[in-house]
Order: C-alpha cells, then structure tokens, then sequence
C-alpha cells in the first residue's frame, strides 16, 4: 500500500496509517512526509487552549460542527502532553465519538507523550500537515493543560484561542506567564456564570498592560459553549483574525518562521542521531564519560574534541 497516494487520494485509512507512522517513528514516516508536503499549506490552523474543565472539548465541538455547516472539512487533533495513553479515546473524544466522528468530513485524532515529551510538537506539527494534505480545510488543536508543552504545540496554530471561565478569581495571573502572550482571541466560556464581567475586565486590562501584537487587539468573546451561544460570533472574529494575518502578511512571516525553526530542529536531531551513533560505535563513549567521572577531562573540552572531530 502506498499510504501517501492514498491520502492524498482521499482515503482516511491512509490518514490513520500515516499519522501512526509519525507518531511511532515508523521507518517510512519520513517518506511519506516528503511525498505529501507539496500538498501542505492550505488549511487553517486553529489551537485551543486553557485550563482542565473550561470546556474547551465542548467548544472544539462546537466550532467543528458549525464549520461542517459553512461546509468546510475538519481536523480535530487533541493533544494531552500528560498523558502516557497509546491512541485511543482520551480527553473529550468520548463526547465526540457520537456524532461528529460519523461525519465523514471530520477526522478526529488523539496524541499523546508515549515516553519522549519533547517529540509531541513535532509530532503534532507533522500531523497537521498530514490532515492539510488531506484536504481538510480547518484543522483545531486542542491541549489538555496550560503547561509549556501545551504552548509548544498551539505554536504550530495560526490563531491561538486561550479559553477561561468566571469564577478564576486570582487564577488568571498564575497562568499569566507564557499562555496569555499567546492569545489571539480570548473566549469566556461558561458565560452563563456569574464572574463573567469581572474576567472580561481582567483580560481587557492585562491586554491593555501588555499589548503584544502591534495591529491586533485580541477581542474577548463571551460563550456557553454547551448551549451552542456566541459561536457563530466567535468563529466571525476568527475569520476576522485570519484576513489580519493574511492582509498584514503575518501569516506569511509566521509560517516562514515556524518553518525555520521545524527545519533546525529537523537538522540538529539528525546530526545528534549522527554524532551519537558515530561514538557508540567506537565504543569511545563510555571511556569518555569515566575519564569526566574521574576528573581527567572536563565535559566542556570533550564536547568541544566530539564536535572537532565530526566537523573535520
Ligand atoms: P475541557 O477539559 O476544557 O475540555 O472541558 P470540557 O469540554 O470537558 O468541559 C468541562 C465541563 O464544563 C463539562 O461538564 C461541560 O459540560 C461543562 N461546560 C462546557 N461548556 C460550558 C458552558 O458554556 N457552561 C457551563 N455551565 N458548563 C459548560
């Protein structure tokens, strides 16, 4: 079978096979990348995030549905960094699996760490463009948390909603750091609890402390999202974020950006896997390390000898 032709082709078997490759660093992962990327580039990326329970399943849900009637095709990915789960259902699927995951124009993955966390942007990176190639028009990311790991991911999004609910109290200036700077639109979920004024005044006043993005204001929009209220009005501001990035070029930088930085970590991980199998196989590196461990070398001069020596 060659799954990228049949993804391309349209088949969702492929899909599921290939983003299993990537996922579990399959010999033909790469291949399959290489062959799909010409088609990549096309969908619009949209990450979700914020903290456990502030419903950001049930809006992920929401939006997908709404989309499908605009008669766009749709990608969920749902992301949990914290969990050691292989497939399956996690997070909100369950939810999900009853009604959207019929629609054959939406495709619904869950990712999780399996072991090595700092693989999981790229993998979710790498699945984003295998939905894209797809043909999916939108493609929603959604995290668990609002770790550092979860910002590494919705990095890969073109629009970052960041989801809060009334009721945090003080809670808003613990996730201050790293998860707000990323916010391109801010959603008050759970808009039918009392607290939601006071959180609309606390964004709008740290949007006014610390306006990131010259030429984009995030709006604050208020949902209930279980009751399907204010999406339609949510999707238009994201629609509205997405010709600002278009018009401003920021899209183009952003992507260019983002390719950057794929493409170094792409090239230090190859010349690491490089390196390490070059000294394992002399059998050089465990002398290496009881020479450091006895004081005859420091590491600094045997990192600097190892990369020498490579380069030369
Ligand atoms: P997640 O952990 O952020 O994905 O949150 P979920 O989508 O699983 O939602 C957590 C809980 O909040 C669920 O019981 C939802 O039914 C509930 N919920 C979601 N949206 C709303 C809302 O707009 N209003 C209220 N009152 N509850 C909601």
């Amino acid at each position: 079978m060659d799954i990228a032709a049949e993804l391309l082709a349209g088949s969702r078997l492929a899909l599921s096979r290939a983003i299993t490759a990537v996922e579990n660093e399959y010999d033909n992962a790469v291949d399959i990348m290489r062959k799909i990327y010409p088609q990549t580039g096309r969908a619009f990326v949209i990450g979700i995030t914020g903290p456990p329970g502030a419903g950001k399943s049930t809006l992920t849900d929401k939006l997908a549905k709404e989309y499908r009637h605009m008669g766009k095709t749709v990608g969920i990915i749902a992301v949990d960094p914290t969990s050691p789960f292989t497939g399956g259902a996690i997070l909100g699927d369950r939810i999900r699996m009853n009604e959207l995951s019929v629609d054959e124009g939406v495709f619904i993955r869950s990712m999780a760490t399996r072991g090595g966390l700092g693989g999981l942007s790229l993998k979710t990176a790498e699945t984003i463009k295998l939905m894209d190639a797809f043909g999916k028009d939108v493609i929603i990311i959604e995290t668990v948390g609002v770790g550092q790991s979860e910002v590494d991911i919705v990095k890969a999004a073109d629009s970052t909603l960041v989801v809060l609910i009334p009721g945090m109290g003080d809670d808003i200036q613990a996730i201050k750091a790293g998860i707000l700077e990323i916010g391109d639109l801010f959603v008050i979920n759970k808009a039918d609890l009392d607290g939601t004024d006071r959180l609309n005044i606390e964004i709008e006043a740290m949007l006014d402390f610390n306006s990131q993005q010259a030429g984009w204001r995030p709006p604050v929009r208020r949902v209930v999202a279980v009751q399907n209220q204010g999406i339609n009005e949510l999707i238009a501001s994201i629609e509205e974020h997405k010709t600002y990035l278009e018009d401003s070029g920021t899209l183009t930088m952003r992507r260019a950006q983002r390719i950057e930085s794929e493409v170094l970590a792409m090239i230090n991980t190859e010349i690491g896997r490089y390196v390490q199998r070059k000294l394992k196989d002399t059998g050089k590196f465990k002398r290496m390390i009881s020479d450091i461990q006895l004081r005859k070398h420091d590491p600094y001069s045997v990192v600097n000898e190892v990369v020498r020596s490579v380069l030369r």
